[in-house]
Order: structure tokens, then C-alpha cells, then sequence
């Protein structure tokens, strides 16, 4: 495969949609500039208004980033020392630093096979395992890994049943819907990011919690501000600074307009891939009624490691998330797991491999995507 003529490919192609953008974002960026309110000025008021009715929240709080946005809404739940706070082994960091930096104790559950998402059966048993290691079961944390939605009826249905607050991690899924509804209304609140790399990204970090319940968005709007009170140097708890910059809300704005119609991008390459690739990868399942943004489309295949090889060898990036489950990381192998293991975590970082991905890549390279996976899956060296 050396040789390759053909150009590289982009993972995510960012400057595609700068090129759509064009002059609207410049002017966006430069009234900003002009008017100089760069901390939580008019932008920010106008993009929490147009997320929160985007999503159908009654609250859009936003923030810094998406880590922030976690341990903001735990800072605001008073979740601490003592407390278990459930999260799935197979996914980002950030979703287990969270808990940890409020002290509280991260406690991984494993993943359900075919969704890649966090396994009800598997929190059942983390709940019940805290409370014999003397835990309390505070909240829980699911994931809408690389952009499809958890199973939030059963993960609903359990959490009320046990009284734990269950925050979404919706940091790679926001515009994502499970019969009709978005991302955001899930749960008793939400957590996103606006790191450039997700679906709707901005120009640096960013973040946002979403909640229809009015005493978590005033909590939440004072901790990122300090724990402000009535008043500028009134300080009524201690807080973060935690404000997304007026001019990520600018281009965020921007970005917003045309957001429907790249999720709807998404999909159309995503059911290329699922078509092209059924009979040679494993597949995230999508069940009924569920429609993801593809954050990152992610195949199955066994020898993971060759393929990216030869796949990068014919000029294809790809990309391993996750690689090493949360459980196993030096940082967090202390934490506590479910007492019966977290085998489909496991299985997953072994053999998962993300392909390129973004409302822009054109029918020619997903072409030479797709015939490169089957020849780099089925020709043994
Ligand atoms: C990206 C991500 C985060 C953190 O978002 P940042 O904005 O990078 O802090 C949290 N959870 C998941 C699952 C993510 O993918």
C-alpha cells in the first residue's frame, strides 16, 4: 500500500465547514470585538436562550467546558465524600473525574455490547455493591457514547427507584433524540461540550448544562461565577470560574443555524457506512425511535491494531476511543467496580476503531473509506 498517491483524508474536516460559514462567521467574531463584553456578554444570553429551546429545556446554563459542566451539576447536588457516583468504565475520562474532584467516588459500571452504553443490569449491581461497601448512591452518569443516546427509560425507572440524581453526559450527543426528544431533557439534568471536536463544537473549550428544574439553574448560575449571591462580591458558596467566552457563544450562534442540517449530514453518511460495512465490522446498534449525531462512527473488527495500520497506510486516519477503560487507567484503578467485572468494557477497547466522520466528508473518500476496510479486514499479511 506504500505509494499511495491519493490524498489524505480529515478524521473530522473542520475546514469544510469554516468554507460554509465564511463571512457570517467573521462578522460574528467582529462584533464581539467591537463591542468588547467578552465576559458574558449579550452572546451568551442569546446562545443559552437558542440552545435551551433547541433541546425543549426550560434551563440552558452554560460554562467553560464540558468536565466543568459535570462538576458543576454534582457542586450543585452538595455530592461528595461518601457518595457513589456510577459511571460506565468505557468512556472518557472526564465522566469519572467529575465525581472524584468533588470527592465523591467514582464507581464504574460495565457497558452493554451492541449500544456500547451503560448497561441497566450492570448499574443494578453497582448499586447494590456500593451499599455493601458502605457507599451512599448519590447520582449516575450515562453516557450517549460517540453521539447515541443511552437507555434513559430503564436508566430513568432505576434511578428513581433508588433516589439517585441522574446526570446526562451528553458531551458528545447534543442534537441527538430518542422519540422526538433531544438530548437535554433526559434525566434531572444534562451535561454537553463544545470542544471542536464534537457535533457542535466552537473555536477552543466550551460547555453547557441543561435542566428544566429552576433551583438546579440558579445553583448552577451562581456556582460558575464564584458562588455569586444578589450582589457582584456577594459570595453565597464556593464556586468555579466557569464562563464559556462571549466569543465562543458568538460562533457557537453561527453554528447553531446550520446544526439541523449537518445532523441530518451525519445520518446520511452514517447509513452509507453501516450499509457498506455490515458484512465486515461490528456495528453500534441503534434501537427504534433513536436518531444519534455520530459524534464518531466507530466499527468492531478483531486485529484492531493492523487495520488502523493498514488503513492509515492507504492514506485513512482512524482512531481508538477508548483504548484502556477507565477502570484499568493509573489514576482510577483504585475506584471500585461492580463486583462482577467489566468484561464488555474490555472486549470494546480491544476491538474498536473510529473511521472518519464529519457532515463534510464527500461520497468519493467515504468510497475509498469503505473499500479500504474491506481489504484491510480480510487480507492477512
Ligand atoms: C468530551 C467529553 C467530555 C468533556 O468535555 P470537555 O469539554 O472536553 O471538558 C465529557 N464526557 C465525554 C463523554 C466527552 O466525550
Amino acid at each position: 500500500m506504500s505509494g499511495n498517491l491519493q490524498p489524505q483524508i480529515a478524521f473530522i474536516d473542520l475546514k469544510a465547514q469554516r468554507r460554509r460559514l465564511g463571512d457570517n462567521l467573521d462578522r460574528a467574531i467582529g462584533r464581539v470585538l467591537d463591542h468588547a463584553g467578552f465576559i458574558m456578554g449579550p452572546e451568551v444570553r442569546d446562545l443559552e436562550a437558542a440552545l435551551a429551546a433547541f433541546a425543549g429545556a426550560r434551563h440552558c446554563v452554560t460554562c467553560a467546558n464540558g468536565t466543568d459542566a459535570l462538576v458543576l451539576a454534582l457542586m450543585a447536588r452538595r455530592i461528595g465524600p461518601g457518595d457513589a457516583v456510577f459511571v460506565p468504565a468505557f468512556t472518557f475520562v472526564a465522566t469519572a473525574e467529575a465525581p472524584a474532584i468533588v470527592g465523591a467516588t467514582p464507581y464504574f459500571v460495565d457497558v452493554d455490547p451492541v449500544s456500547f452504553n451503560m448497561d441497566p443490569k450492570s448499574l443494578e449491581d453497582g448499586i447494590a455493591g456500593a451499599r455493601r461497601a458502605g457507599l451512599e448512591p448519590a447520582a449516575v452518569i450515562p453516557v450517549d457514547l460517540f453521539g447515541l443516546p443511552a437507555a434513559y427509560q430503564q436508566l430513568e425507572e432505576i434511578a428513581h427507584r433508588h433516589g439517585l440524581f441522574l446526570l446526562a453526559d451528553g458531551a458528545q450527543s447534543f442534537g441527538a433524540t430518542v422519540d422526538g426528544r433531544r438530548v437535554g431533557t433526559f434525566g434531572s439534568a444534562t451535561a454537553v461540550s463544545f470542544f471542536p471536536a464534537k457535533p457542535l463544537g466552537c473555536y477552543g473549550d466550551g460547555g453547557a448544562l441543561f435542566t428544566d428544574d429552576d433551583g438546579l439553574a440558579a445553583t448552577l448560575r451562581s456556582l460558575r461565577v464564584h458562588g455569586q449571591g444578589s450582589g457582584k462580591y456577594d459570595n453565597v458558596r464556593v464556586g468555579l470560574n466557569s464562563r464559556l467566552d462571549t466569543l465562543q457563544a458568538a460562533i457557537l450562534l453561527e453554528k447553531l443555524a446550520i446544526f439541523e442540517d449537518e445532523i441530518a449530514a451525519r445520518n446520511r453518511i452514517a447509513a452509507v457506512y453501516r450499509a457498506g460495512l455490515s458484512s465486515v465490522a461490528g456495528l453500534q446498534a441503534v434501537p427504534d425511535g433513536v436518531c444519534s449525531v455520530w459524534a464518531q462512527f466507530t466499527i468492531l473488527v478483531n486485529g484492531r491494531d493492523l487495520v488502523a495500520e493498514r488503513l492509515k497506510a492507504a492514506g485513512i486516519p482512524t482512531a481508538v476511543y477508548y483504548p484502556i477503560p477507565l477502570n484499568r487507567q493509573a489514576g482510577y484503578q483504585n475506584f471500585p467496580s461492580v463486583p462482577n467485572g467489566l468484561p464488555v468494557s474490555e472486549q470494546l477497547s480491544q476491538r474498536v476503531l473510529s473511521l472518519p466522520m464529519s457532515p463534510y466528508l464527500d461520497e468519493a473518500s467515504q468510497s475509498r473509506i469503505i473499500d479500504a476496510v474491506h481489504a484491510a479486514v480480510t487480507t492477512r499479511p
